[in-house]
């Protein structure tokens, strides 16, 4: 049994449903989710377009491999609407995007799958829910906690929890 970290990302649709979604799906396919962060809200990174960002990290255990993982979660990334644009060079907006950002303490770097994820460490809209969840959790390749790597990280892009009503969805 591996822990795993998956980013969540969405900037297009109903993010909260899509997310909650996401969630379901996981829990039935790829393993129980043990925990997840507060709800983010990002501007866009590496492109221009008006639609912010929802991020949250799921703490998942799973006991499948990293490929067959990833897997899982491109197939459920394709299932709750996410259009590939082959002309697109970059990044685009999605309803969906499943990131594995570690598993347990595992370096892969093969052709299809980097863990940690490559980019993981220049992006607050990833370390902020990271923190939340794992602060203390060491980059296995870095040898920085998440605050550490969140106090050294250049990104300066706006990454605001959101603050929910009682009411409104957790
Ligand atoms: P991004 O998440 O950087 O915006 P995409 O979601 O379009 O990019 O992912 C493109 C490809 O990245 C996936 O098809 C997958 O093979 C590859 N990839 C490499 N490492 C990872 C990882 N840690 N998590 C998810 N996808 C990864
Ligand atoms: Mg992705």
């Amino acid at each position: 049994m591996a822990t795993c970290y998956v980013l969540f990302g969405s900037n297009l649709g109903d993010k909260e449903t899509i997310f909650t979604q996401a969630c379901l799906l996981i829990n039935n396919r790829c393993g129980a989710i043990r925990d997840v962060s507060a709800a983010y809200e990002s501007e866009p990174w590496g492109f221009e377009t008006k639609e912010w960002f929802l991020n949250r990290v799921i703490v998942l255990e799973t006991d499948l491999v990293p490929e067959d993982l990833l897997d899982a979660l491109l197939q459920i990334e394709a299932e709750l609407g996410r259009v590939r644009y082959p002309d697109v060079k970059g990044y685009a907006s999605r309803t969906a995007d499943l990131d594995i950002l570690y598993y347990d303490d595992r370096v892969i770097r093969t052709k299809r799958l980097v863990v940690p994820h490559l980019r993981l460490h220049l992006r607050r809209f990833a370390l902020m829910p990271m923190c939340k969840v794992a602060p203390e959790l060491v980059h296995p390749v870095l040898h920085m906690t998440q605050l550490e790597l969140l106090r050294h990280c250049p990104d300066n892009s706006f990454v605001r929890e959101i603050c929910y009503q009682s009411n409104e969805k957790q």
